[in-house]
């Protein structure tokens, strides 16, 4: 039986830690195009509409660090990809500002 909360608020499940929360409580990223046999870089999409497949995470390094460590955006985005930069620019007091929504 599918019980409807009556919440219209959609919901994603983070890729770190595997809860599911509303969608704004979540951050989007995206997979950016790369050549064949190279690792696509995964980049954050504070728009939440950039096109292409979408992953989701809390706004917490914990969740980023599971995330990488368990292949959960490998698993994701169906590929091996370069997540790198994720963790710096989620220490950058400005950019996660923007998501305290
Ligand atoms: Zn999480």
């Amino acid at each position: 039986m599918v019980a409807h909360s009556g919440s219209p608020r959609p919901e994603r499940t983070c890729v770190g830690c595997r809860e599911v929360a509303p969608r704004d409580h979540l951050m989007r990223l995206v997979r950016e195009s790369a050549p064949d046999g190279v690792a696509a870089r995964v980049r954050f999409d504070p728009s939440g509409s950039a096109p292409g497949r979408g992953s989701w995470l809390h706004p917490d390094s914990s969740c980023l660090e599971l995330a990488v460590r368990r292949g959960g955006f490998a698993r994701s985005f169906r590929s091996a990809v370069d997540t790198g930069s994720l963790a710096q620019e989620l220490e950058n007091p400005d950019f996660t500002r923007t998501w305290n929504r």
